[in-house]
């Protein structure tokens, strides 16, 4: 491990008053640990336990090029015009690629790259063994710890993981644009069901109205508990900046509503289960993987394959013999 990786001083500089550039780059440092699957990993997670928790968590989703990364630039602007501090993650499900390279590419974001205000971070997960599930959750925890008052959640990248994305969130923002038939495939990627608030981007071209409409006759389809949040629509110009304090002020409206009907802490509860469940089965095959039981897995697939045993009895094999070598702590 280098000498710039001692996990509590980087935790300590994380959890330091006020921003800064060197709080930036100890960031940054622990959310590379976090996403190389780094045996530090378990480190931070334990010097962040009770850390984290302030920050409110969005997340936008939506198709490519629908607007996101500059809807992101504009929601930063905003919140930081409002005297917040900001976080961005930027998670590809997709790629290995994380880091600088990614970040490099993301001009758009430059304007907000040398306010200490604002941290921005990219990561991959592809290489992750818990995957997106385990990995992002310890990067955003590391965010939040370093006082960010919000995080914007961002994908990029192609992936079915949007759904997955909103999971992390406390509020999941769906973007939206018209003439992209998004209301059909919105409905189609179970994205109406996920989304807190909506955003008509690209607002300032024709269709903006049309698709507001029908995607409220899909809303109105939904049934919701008296009481519940209905998500309201925001047509927005993330470009110019227009309907952007609209959305910060539903934002805001959606995390007191979080807070009053004590469904932000149901959230929070499944998404710390999704988390151990994404790390149990992360280690399962960590472990798997480096015992003898690679070679098995072969001999079962073959069997299975042959018709000897079916894919239900062969797993049910693996898990004692998983089982067994734990007792033995062979693992
Ligand atoms: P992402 O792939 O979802 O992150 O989308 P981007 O933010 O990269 O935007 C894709 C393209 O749409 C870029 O060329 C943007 O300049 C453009 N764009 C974003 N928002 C608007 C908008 O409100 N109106 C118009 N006309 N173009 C927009």
């Amino acid at each position: 491990m280098r000498r710039d990786d001692d996990v509590h001083a980087l935790v300590e500089t994380v959890l330091g008053d006020g921003p800064g550039l060197r709080k930036v780059r100890a960031v940054a440092r622990l959310i590379s640990l976090v996403e190389s699957d780094s045996p530090a990993l378990r480190e931070v997670a334990r010097a962040l336990a009770g850390r984290a928790g302030r920050a409110h968590i969005v997340g936008l989703t939506g198709s490519p090029g629908v607007g996101k990364s500059t809807s992101t630039s504009a929601l930063v602007r905003a919140l930081r015009a409002a005297g917040k501090t900001v976080g961005v993650l930027a998670v590809d499900p997709s790629s290995p690629f994380s880091g600088g390279a990614l970040l490099g590419d993301r001009v758009r974001m430059s304007e907000h790259a040398t306010d200490p205000g604002v941290i921005i971070r990219s990561m991959a997960s592809r290489g992750h063994l818990g995957g997106l599930a385990a990995a992002a959750p310890q990067a955003l925890r590391v965010l939040d710890a370093a006082g960010c008052d919000v995080i914007l959640v961002e994908t990029v990248g192609v992936g079915q993981s949007e759904v997955e994305v909103a999971g992390l969130a406390d509020t999941s923002l769906v973007l939206l644009a018209p003439g992209m038939g998004d209301g059909i495939q919105a409905a189609k990627a179970g994205i109406l069901e996920i989304g807190d608030l909506f955003c008509i981007n690209k607002a300032d071209r024709d269709g903006a109205a049309t698709t507001r409409r029908e995607l409220r006759a899909m809303l109105s389809l939904t049934e919701r508990p008296d009481g519940a949040w209905k998500p309201p629509i925001v047509l927005t110009v993330a470009t110019a900046g227009t309907g952007i304090d609209e959305v910060v002020a539903r934002l805001d409206e959606h995390r007191a509503y979080l807070e009053s009907s004590g469904q932000g802490r149901r959230r929070r509860l499944a998404r710390a289960r999704r988390e151990i469940e994404a790390i149990v089965l992360g280690e399962v095959t960590r472990r798997f993987a480096v015992t003898s039981h690679g070679a098995r897995l072969d001999v079962l697939a073959a069997d299975v394959l042959g018709g000897g045993t079916d894919p239900y009895t062969a797993a049910e094999a693996v898990l004692d013999e998983i089982a067994a070598a734990a007792q033995a702590d062979e693992i």
